[in-house]
């Protein structure tokens, strides 16, 4: 067997006309005239409680997709026992085979599923055909086939020397147990790696998704089901967080959590494992991307229009919603005035809209509980000293959770905005004497807890060298005259530490290898 050598899988441009663009608009219009009726995958069965919650595009919040069916603690014993009962057969099979059901996956998305995943990430998360692309097609699939050829690599490892008469060997166990994949909804390929990441490894999982990205979940788990991943393998729960806790993290068969989101739910999570950890067997992996607050940072010799560019993608893709989101910049003042008016250009272009026209860049948040949130903070800079919003400020969610890519000016660099996670399309910019880099680079490093990604522009090669340097430990993603946002799986590993997470690199080996618990023989003859 093989490993096909993994490349990224190409970028659709749905430019219009395109078959891609003429079947994905069919999809939409498909899917918005259905009601999906999701049950939660637990072994065999499809659960449905009768206990319904509605599902709906955050940009046309009165319109109904269709409903899940909320679970509650007993499900969760049942998806555990479900992981439990499948978890031998699933770890004895060849790693071959295992590669193989997930190679199948990667392909049902790149082809029959494509127009499926990208129009349920469209519909059920506000993202533009182009971000849904990028996302739930590319970077899921791209996560599926780098993981298996570096799935490949793992097995293939053997302890170099053996003596004569010795044989020494690495057995590559999956972990005792069964694995937690808390998923986040912004990005449906994270949602697909959280749980396919440990079952590759020969692992068991119970996953447990947002709410707001379960109708996008749903198709995957179509996917994983036609592609050939055994019943219990990945049990798909839908309950709410502090139910699921309670049971998984005392179980003594808790093996390990993979888990994307807030930085306090999963402080919360690191708190409870450890009050517990003398029910377990095994101390459990404890893998998690949290939090960012990441920065761009100009030099006085940087091009002002690949700043604003690097800005204006950086920070409103997606609506802000990527923990690798622009949220605060640094702009030395030599540039600043080129720098507004290519930034103020560039957002005037952008139009705000649904996802089912395809001009607009601009989708609504998540929902309301994030749209009341960010607008707090510029309805809040609206008033405040020293602060100027120069850019957008406007939200309305009458129809949509709808908020205009908004940019505030500070005079001061610890202003709120500059320090706290938005989550929102909100970008702060503080602009500094342009003799004052040094400074600069202080501030970047000390203004906030988060070190997940970040971004320099220079034409300087001493800045560039100075800021790598001194901004070692401020991102785990750090960009080179490029915005910080966008990692392709094989290409630029991604993950941070400090506040942003353990930094084991989802679609990496160092991922991986968290899902394995080696064995070591020595076998003398
Ligand atoms: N990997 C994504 C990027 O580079 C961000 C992932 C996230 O938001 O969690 O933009």
């Amino acid at each position: 067997f093989n490993v096909p050598k993994p490349v990224n899988e190409p970028v659709k441009s749905y430019a219009p006309g395109s078959p891609e663009r003429i079947e994905l608009q069919q999809t939409l219009k498909e899917f918005r005239s259905q009601l999906v009726d999701v049950p939660m995958y637990i072994g065999s069965d499809e659960v449905r409680t009768g206990i319904k919650k509605s599902m709906s595009p955050p940009h046309d919040h009165k319109h109904l997709l269709g409903f899940f069916h909320e679970g509650d603690a007993s499900h969760v014993e049942q998806a555990i026992n479900a992981a439990l009962g499948a978890k031998e057969a699933w770890e004895s099979m060849e790693w071959e085979q295992r590669a193989a059901i997930f190679l199948k996956a990667a392909d049902l998305l790149a082809g029959p599923y494509r127009a499926k995943i990208n129009a349920a990430t469209m519909l059920g998360q506000s993202k533009n055909a182009f971000q849904a692309e990028i996302d739930a097609a590319c970077e899921f699939i791209d996560f599926l086939r780098f993981n298996v050829q570096y799935m490949s690599e793992i097995y293939a490892q053997q302890p170099p020397v053996s003596g004569a008469g010795v044989w020494n060997r690495l057995e590559q166990r999956p972990l005792e147990g069964f694995v937690f994949a808390l998923t986040p909804f912004n990005f449906t390929a994270i949602a697909g790696n959280l749980p396919t990441a440990p079952a590759m490894m020969g692992n068991t999982v119970v996953w447990k998704p947002a709410y707001t990205q379960i109708y996008s979940a749903n198709v995957l788990m179509q996917v994983f089901k036609e592609a050939g991943v055994p019943d219990g393998v990945i049990n798909l729960v839908f309950v709410d967080g502090p139910t699921a806790g309670k049971i998984i993290f005392n179980h003594p068969d808790f093996a390990g959590i993979h888990f994307t989101g807030s930085t306090g739910v999963f402080q919360n999570i690191w708190k409870t494992i450890g009050e517990n950890i003398f029910k377990y067997k095994s101390y459990p992996r404890i893998v998690g991307e949290t939090g960012g607050k990441d920065f761009v940072l100009a030099h006085k010799s940087a091009h002002a229009k690949a700043v604003a560019v690097g800005l204006s993608r950086g920070a409103f893709e997606y609506q802000g919603q990527k923990c690798s989101a622009a949220s605060r910049a640094y702009i030395p003042s030599n540039i600043w005035p080129d720098v507004k008016k290519y930034l103020l250009e560039d957002l005037a272009s952008m139009s705000m809209g649904p996802t089912e026209d395809f001009t607009n860049f601009i989708n609504a948040v998540i929902d309301e509980k994030s749209f009341d949130k960010i607008s707090k903070y510029i309805d809040n800079a609206k008033n405040a000293e020293g602060v100027e919003i120069i850019a957008g400020g406007h939200h309305d969610k009458s129809k949509g959770y709808f908020i205009q890519p908004t940019v505030i000016l500070t005079k001061d660099p610890m202003y709120t905005t500059m320090c706290e996670e938005i989550f929102g399309p909100v970008l702060t910019i503080y602009v500094y004497h342009e003799e004052h880099f040094e400074e600069a680079l202080e501030l970047v490093d000390q203004t906030s807890p988060y070190a997940l990604t970040g971004a320099v522009f220079s034409q300087d090669r001493y800045a560039i060298e100075l800021a790598t340097k001194k901004l070692r430990n401020a991102a785990g993603n750090f960009y080179i005259n490029d915005k910080p946002t966008g990692a392709v799986v094989g290409q630029q590993p991604f993950g941070g530490a400090r506040a942003s997470g353990t930094n084991d690199k989802a679609g990496s080996m160092i991922n991986l290898l968290r899902w394995v618990s080696p064995r070591t023989i020595k076998e003398t003859f």
